[in-house]
Formats: C-alpha cells, sequence, structure tokens
C-alpha cells in the first residue's frame, strides 16, 4: 500500500513545485508508455541487432504511471505528453488516458504518434481525454517512405483524416530532416500541411544511439531556409516567432499560417524549457542529451512512498543542466530515442 498523495501533501502546491538551479518551472512531463515501436526508423532506433526492447514486465503499469502523475501534479506539473516506441501500440491507451485526465491539475494532454493505428483510435482518445497529436511524417513518396520506416504510408495519411475528423487539432506535423534522404520534399511537406489544414514543423536530426550516420545525413535548418523552393514558400527574412514550444515559427508566403522549425543542433533552445521526461520503464530524465536518469519503476516497487516519489521529481530538477549537450562519445544504449520518447 502507498500512502495517498492526499495524504502526504497537506502543503499548498507552490510550497513544493518544481523549479530547477536556473529558475525554469518544470510543468512539462512526457510520458514514454512504450519502447515498443510498429516503425523501424533508423535515426530513432538502434541498428537492428543491437536494439532489445525491454521485458513487458520491465515496463510501468497504467497503475504506476497514473500514480506518478499524481505526485507530479501536486508538484505543479499540468501539462503531459504521451509518446513511444508508439503510444498506440500499448493495449488500451484510451484508459490511461482517461485516468490521467481526471488527474486535478492536469490540463492538457497531447500525443506524440506515429498515425499508423490512428484512424482506429482517434474518436476513442478524444472521448478519453486527448487534447492534440503530433504526427511524425518524413516522407511523401510510398516508396521513400517504407524505405525509411519499413512501414506503408497510406494508413498515416488515413490516421491524420482521422484525427481532424475526431478533433485532435491544432495537427502539428513532425519531419526529422536528413540529407540524402528527405530534404528534397520540404517543399511537398509544406504544400500537403497548407492542404490538410496542419502545421508542420522541420526538426534538425540528433545524434542519439542510433542505427543512421549522422554526420552524413545531418542538415541544418539554416541549410534547408537557402532552398529556391523553400524560399517560394516560407518569408524566410521574416524575424523567427518564438512560441511555447521548442518550435520557432517563420510565416507562409501565401495564406495565413507558419512552418516550425526545431533546432536542437543548430540553435539551442534550453533556456524556456519546462519539461522532465519519464521513460517506459520508469526512469525520471530532466534533458533529452543527458544520460542522468532516476528510477522510480523500482522505486515504486520496493514500496516508496509518494513523498519518496516527489522527492525524486525535486532532485531530477536540481540535476537538469542549464543547457542539454549532445555528448557524441556517450555510448549509453538508452540514449535512443525509442527509449527515451523523443
Ligand atoms: N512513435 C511516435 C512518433 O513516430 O512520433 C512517437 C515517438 S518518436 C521517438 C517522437 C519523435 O522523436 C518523433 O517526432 C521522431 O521523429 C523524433 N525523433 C526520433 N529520433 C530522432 C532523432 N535522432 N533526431 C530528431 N528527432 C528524432
Amino acid at each position: 500500500m502507498h500512502e495517498s498523495p492526499l495524504t502526504f501533501f497537506k502543503e499548498p502546491l507552490r510550497s513544493a513545485s518544481l523549479v530547477d538551479r536556473f529558475d525554469r518551472q518544470l510543468n512539462y512531463l512526457r510520458i514514454s508508455v512504450t519502447d515498443r515501436c510498429n516503425m523501424r526508423c533508423d535515426y530513432c532506433r538502434p541498428a537492428a541487432d543491437a536494439y532489445q526492447a525491454e521485458p513487458r514486465s520491465q515496463l510501468l503499469s497504467f497503475a504506476e504511471i497514473e500514480r506518478i502523475v499524481r505526485v507530479a501534479a501536486r508538484l505543479g506539473v499540468n501539462k503531459l505528453r504521451i509518446t513511444g516506441g508508439e503510444p498506440l501500440v500499448r493495449k488500451g491507451l484510451s484508459e490511461l488516458i482517461a485516468s490521467l485526465a481526471r488527474i486535478e491539475g492536469i490540463s492538457d494532454i497531447a500525443m506524440t504518434s506515429n498515425a499508423t493505428l490512428l484512424f482506429k483510435e482517434a474518436k476513442a482518445l478524444v472521448d478519453a481525454g486527448l487534447h492534440r497529436v503530433n504526427i511524425s511524417l518524413d516522407s511523401l513518396n510510398p516508396l521513400h517512405f517504407r524505405t525509411l520506416t519499413g512501414a506503408e504510408l497510406s494508413p498515416v495519411l488515413a490516421g491524420i483524416q482521422a484525427a481532424k475528423e475526431a478533433g485532435l487539432t491544432p495537427i502539428k506535423l513532425n519531419t526529422v530532416l536528413m540529407r540524402g534522404i528527405n530534404d528534397d520534399e520540404v517543399a511537398s511537406l509544406i504544400d500537403f500541411a497548407v492542404a490538410h489544414d496542419a502545421t508542420i514543423r522541420f526538426i534538425e536530426l540528433m545524434p542519439m544511439k542510433q542505427g543512421m550516420d549522422w554526420d552524413k545525413h545531418y542538415i541544418s535548418i539554416e541549410d534547408i531556409l537557402q532552398r529556391e523552393d523553400v524560399q517560394q514558400r516560407v518569408q524566410v527574412d521574416a524575424p523567427l516567432l518564438t512560441s511555447n514550444t521548442a518550435a520557432r515559427y517563420l510565416p507562409l508566403k501565401e495564406g495565413k499560417g507558419s512552418v516550425g522549425f526545431i533546432m536542437p543542433m543548430s540553435s539551442r533552445f534550453c533556456d524556456g524549457c519546462n519539461r522532465l521526461r519519464l521513460t517506459s520503464d520508469g526512469g525520471l530524465r530532466s534533458c533529452l542529451p543527458a544520460d542522468e536518469q532516476l528510477n522510480l519503476r523500482d522505486l515504486m516497487r520496493r514500496g516508496g512512498t509518494d513523498k519518496a516519489i516527489a522527492d525524486v521529481f525535486l532532485r531530477s530538477a536540481m540535476l537538469k543542466p542549464e543547457i542539454g549537450v549532445y555528448d557524441f562519445s556517450s555510448d549509453n544504449e538508452k540514449r535512443s530515442m525509442i527509449h527515451i520518447g523523443g
């Protein structure tokens, strides 16, 4: 039996809120619900022979995730993002979302997905309390898409449509830019987003533990903005608009709307970082590229109290570095996006 958060937290919320050493308020928890995925993207996971999913018993149960979020909410976390692996391959995800949506203090629940299973699930997810979805889309060419992901493009397109119809809006599309792989598709991806009333964000490839050669495929946003077909569509000389996310935006030339750019490599956005990450096996991480993570799963399974969970959150906040540094020498197996959740 663990003590109820209501009995532990007698003091007002503010007295124990998550503020790090650089005065950043951490109110956003990204929760990876699985390390399994129905795609095989080389930029996201270690090479096939080096990838090993955790035994299911090592993953957090829904009850454990809910308990962690209850404690986090009492510390001021109000915003959640469900991610993975592919979150929709975890059975019963809508039930988890419904239970998280009922937690006092949680006001926003979003998800990052590859959308392959959304056409079946979108309505149930909305009914459960999901507000928005970000969808990964790295190519519009079915053959390239299959080579890149090992999956078909058509279910993803159906998923985008289903998300729109279910009201999971505004839909954001995420494209990881890879030189020689999809950097020639930027203009067509922008046109696709405009036609589907979605906002597209281009993400610089990060050097994580992955099955892709980062040096060979990294391309900066600055390079992308030099392209003629991009300049025909985007006001590249306009000032970059900031947002309360990691993305910076430039207006489109025609119509309304903008295009987003996430530049973890060429232009850090750590100043306003409000994030903590929970891995599917219960690791709490305060910085995406930093290897430090504190283990909540073992603590809970040893009978740890809610106060002990809260202490781990406070400790994690104190460990958050001022700036995230991509340590190219690090060879930590757990440093792939499929493990951390992106
Ligand atoms: N399966 C889901 C999906 O495809 O969106 C959620 C998990 S995925 C790890 C979350 C995000 O991380 C996706 O937008 C993905 O493109 C991004 N990502 C994965 N590896 C990356 C890398 N090496 N550099 C930049 N972004 C990456």
